[in-house]
């Protein structure tokens, strides 16, 4: 098997900084891949939250003051070096205060909404990452990227780049989380970003409607798209809800174009050792559960009532998460024998919709509005059931946790919750969990009343958690499909 040089960009990375499941991914895959002896390295913006002392970041004499140029401008960047932590990782921060040193990563506390000058920010971390590998004066086989954040690399590799010996036998990858999110931003900010590229028209790459979109950039550069689950991939492509218009432009990457299901770091989310829960557990000795059910009732104020199924949610409060069903199917769900825990944070309006349904159901209902590590694994050990009414879910990580933690999902059957979640058959024992075909408030009562009358029936609940606790969700399988995606195209030459 070939192995190959790797630089991996992200705007987050577990543990250095977290929003949402990119960040569990761009911590887990590299170190997959670096057993594996590739040698891949990760590269992410030096924001205020991660701190040279806590994960002994060195300065490199080298990496300091190196010239990036966007449009008219040069922008003096540096860049210190680390490792991801429990890893041989090496993980390269680029360091610009004046962009990156925030309050918060993605989002300006004064407005509630992305900073100002993203998209400065994110053209000058994916040019600076492909000047840092001149300047370290390493070739990558490959500069994979995600999401909106990255995907200029590809871009500036096809144009700025595209006679530069350097990069000659370097391919881009751009993997897509979620195809809803593609740094579109007023035609104005073209002239600051690719004022060396051509002229900002309808023929331009990240043309998209009169605006600048980076997503659309990515996906007509980058030499191989990837996204989180086969089924994402084709529902992406099939509609232009699914692919947030940019379905056209996906179906003509069609042939490069490769879902990849996300795997999960099976040592940070592992009951069996996990030091955030009340008592550790496995598939051999599952008993731990309870405790972490009491537990998590004592965390957060639920009864702990052996008859009433603990239904658990962690997520970002946002629209595709599907919380509107909830909220409507709210009082028929509390006619059930459950209660709710939930963790999050994100939407104003979903936030205190949660918060009064929590004060009007005390012991039933618990809403902690937060970005907690701990209390989500609490939740995943502690709850019986896991909820994910999600309109769309690209991949969802949450599931494939909660299968581990003996915590059966229940979805709605949507990309990469289809590829991980089987509904369960009492007759032949087999699935992993419920689904619901459409996104209505019915068919989620009908999804959890299911759920809650298997509940009381203990020995085929047990059956149920020990199937989804008894599957590998591991990086294992996925990473060599990358790897065997990668070397489809490291065998064609550089177009
Ligand atoms: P997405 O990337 O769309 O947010 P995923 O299910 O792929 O959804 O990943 C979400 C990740 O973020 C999971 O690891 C989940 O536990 C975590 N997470 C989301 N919200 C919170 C929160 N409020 N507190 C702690 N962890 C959270």
């Amino acid at each position: 098997m070939s192995r190959y040089n790797v630089l991996y960009l992200a705007s987050e990375l577990y543990p250095f900084a977290k929003v949402g499941g990119l960040a569990d991914v761009a911590g887990t895959l590299p170190k997959v891949l670096k057993e594996q002896e590739h040698d891949i390295r990760v590269f992410l913006p030096k924001y205020k939250v991660i701190r040279d002392r806590k994960y002994n970041l060195r300065e490199v004499i080298r990496l300091r003051d190196i010239e990036v140029r966007l449009g008219e401008q040069t922008f003096v960047v540096s860049v210190k070096s680390g490792f991801v932590p429990d890893s041989k990782v090496q993980a390269y921060f680029l360091e610009y205060k004046p962009f990156f040193d925030r309050a918060d990563i993605y989002i300006d506390p004064k407005t509630g909404t992305g900073w100002e000058d993203d998209a400065l920010r994110f053209a000058l971390f994916s040019k600076a990452a492909l000047e840092t590998l001149k300047v370290l004066f390493w070739q990558p086989d490959f500069v994979h990227v995600n999401d909106w954040p990255g995907a200029l690399a590809p871009y500036f590799l096809k144009t700025v780049y595209k006679d530069d010996a350097f990069f000659q036998n370097t391919r881009s990858v751009l993997t897509i989380h979620n195809v809803a999110y593609q740094g579109a931003f007023p035609a104005e900010v073209a002239k600051d970003v690719f004022a060396d590229g051509p002229e900002f028209n309808a023929s331009h790459p990240a043309w998209k409607d009169g605006k600048v979109n980076f997503l659309k950039a990515g996906i007509e550069s980058a030499d191989l798209i990837t996204t989180v689950s086969p089924t994402y991939a084709k529902e992406m492509i099939s509609s232009p809800e699914l692919g947030a218009g940019l379905n056209v432009e996906l179906k003509a990457r069609k042939k490069q174009l490769f879902g990849v299901l996300n795997g999960i770091d099976d040592v940070i989310w592992n009951p069996a050792t996990d030091p955030h829960i009340a008592q550790n557990y496995s598939l051999e000795e599952p008993e731990g559960k309870a405790a972490c059910r009491a537990d998590l009732c004592a965390a957060t104020g639920l009864e702990n009532d052996p008859e009433r199924m603990i239904v658990g949610m962690v997520s970002r409060l946002v629209e595709q998460k599907g919380f509107d069903l909830l909220l409507e199917a709210a009082d028929q769900l509390l006619e059930l024998p459950v209660s709710l825990v939930i963790l999050g944070t994100g939407q104003k309006e979903i936030q205190d919709s949660l918060l009064k349904l929590a004060a009007k159901n005390p012991g039933r209902v618990a809403v902690k509005i937060d970005f907690d590590d701990v209390l989500a694994h609490k939740i995943e050990a502690g709850a019986d059931a896991f909820l994910m009414p999600s309109k769309y879910e690209p991949c969802g990580l949450n599931q494939m946790y909660s299968h581990r933690y003996g915590t059966p999902p229940i979805v709605h059957a949507t990309g990469g919750l289809v590829d991980t979640v089987t509904a369960f058959s009492a007759k032949k024992g087999t699935g992993n969990g419920f689904l619901f075909d459409t996104p209505t408030a019915e068919a989620l009562v009908d999804a959890v009343k299911r759920a809650s009358d298997l509940f009381g029936k203990k020995e085929q609940w047990r059956k149920l958690m020990l199937n989804g606790m008894a599957e590998d969700w591991s990086w294992s399988a996925s990473a060599k499909m990358l790897i065997d995606v990668y070397s489809q195209v490291s065998e064609t030459a550089v177009a």
